[in-house]
């Protein structure tokens, strides 16, 4: 390395490195530090040095394992060192918050939703604290070394500096300082994300995504809106977090958005959209069965996909377009981001047998063939409930040395 490189690229480049060795022991271990070589593509004496420090901080161990090395001894492997090792997960929602506690490795200790409801932002983060310390009070026979928080909220959020930027559905809190409370009071490393950026993130590392190096997860629910991986990296990780898809025009004579356009996606397409399209349609055909549900008030996305099931053309229909308005809106997506795999997250993967082919067929018919020829559709392993994926920032933080080294330091 040349002299001239700056200190804190000496840092980055070591954080980078220690991300990578963990990472593909947490993947491949036991593994041998000669095989870890060749994957890292590191000197030996590099992977000597960093897994020596990694050993050092007991984050990674020495184990025996089958594989015979030289004459036929086992050979020494390394692997991730997960006991003790704990985080707490926490999930904010509109009037109720889940915290977990979950280890390194992924298992669940605790988990528990609480109701929560404030409407001052000072307020909120004193309630916070005092729902974690009643938790921590409850189940402090299980804690041991607790080393991180995450924090995920379907809210805009500045992630780099872990502000909450405001909270439409609690008195329009603004600027709500999160990170600073937390650290103040704890001393642990804070992390905070949108909860649909750490569902993509929870997708790519342990669910529908994994080992995709570049897909579009799109949410249909209330909100329309997706996360993109490309090149293994999430987008606009270090900015507000979603990718804004919902709000792209797809009818410019249709109905006005809260976000002050006309026509956006998310007015066609949200659920709450689709339940009222289908009760103005069903009026006019009064032979279907969607209008018998309509009419006896049991309306609901569940209902409507079971209408679909049984073979109701309306609702087919209104399925049918759905997909295609969506399918439209995603052939531009998939000619800026030439994903591999497109993960719906939707209470309509309950049809996603009529959904997916008009998706489908409209991405093929507006986008590039050579990129849309390749692209699966398929749904999320995962819904946007629990605390996973708050446990998945945790372990991007973890492969991309951020956490490593801050652990390291102690
Ligand atoms: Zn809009």
């Amino acid at each position: 390395m040349s002299v001239d490189v700056q200190p804190s690229h000496i840092d980055q480049i070591k954080q980078t490195n220690v991300g990578l060795i963990y990472r593909l022991i947490d993947q491949h271990g036991p593994i041998s530090r000669i095989a870890l070589s060749k994957k890292a593509q590191l000197a030996p004496a590099s992977i000597t040095k960093i897994t020596r420090e990694l050993i050092d901080a007991h984050l990674v161990k020495e184990t025996e394992f089958p594989d015979l090395g030289f004459r036929g001894r086992p050979a020494i492997g390394l692997k991730v060192e997960s006991e003790r090792w704990q985080f707490l997960c926490i999930r904010i929602n509109k009037s109720t918050i889940t915290i977990a506690l979950r280890e390194l490795k992924d298992n669940l200790v605790v988990e528990e939703e609480i109701p929560f409801l404030m409407t001052q932002s000072q307020l909120f983060l004193n309630c916070l604290a005092d729902k974690m310390d009643d938790f921590f009070f409850r189940h402090q026979s299980v804690i041991e070394r607790l080393t991180a928080i995450s924090i995920i909220i379907n809210a805009p959020v500045d992630p780099i500096n872990g502000i909450i930027r405001n909270l439409t559905y609690c008195s329009n809190m603004q600027d709500i300082p999160l990170k600073e409370f937390l650290h103040h009071r704890t001393g642990l490393p804070i992390f905070l994300q949108h909860s649909i950026t750490a569902w993509t993130i929870a997708e790519f590392l342990y669910g529908a995504g994994k080992n995709c190096q570049n897909l579009i997860q799109l949410v249909i629910d209330d909100n329309v809106a997706a996360g993109v991986i490309t090149a293994g990296q999430i987008l606009h990780a270090g900015q507000h977090g979603v990718v804004e898809i919902g709000h792209t025009q797809i009818d410019p004579e249709g109905e006005p958005c809260y976000c002050g356009n006309i026509g956006c996606l998310e007015t066609v397409v949200s659920i709450k959209n689709i339940l009222a399209k289908t009760r103005y349609l069903a009026e006019r055909c009064l032979d279907t069965l969607t209008y018998a549900i309509v009419s006896n008030k049991s309306l609901t996305i569940d209902s409507l996909c079971q209408s679909v099931i049984d073979g109701d053309s309306l609702a087919i229909e209104i399925i049918h377009d759905t997909g295609e308005h969506i399918g439209r809106i995603m052939a531009l997506m998939v000619n800026i981001f030439n994903p591999e795999k497109i993960l719906i997250g939707s209470p309509l993967n309950g049809v996603k047998h009529i959904l997916y082919p008009a998706m489908q067929q409209q991405i093929a018919q507006r986008s590039l063939p050579g990129y849309s020829q390749q692209i699966d559709i398929v749904a999320t392993q995962f819904d946007n409930t629990g605390t996973l994926p708050a446990a998945a920032l945790i372990k991007q933080s973890l492969y991309n040395g951020e956490l490593l080294i801050a652990l390291m330091q102690g």
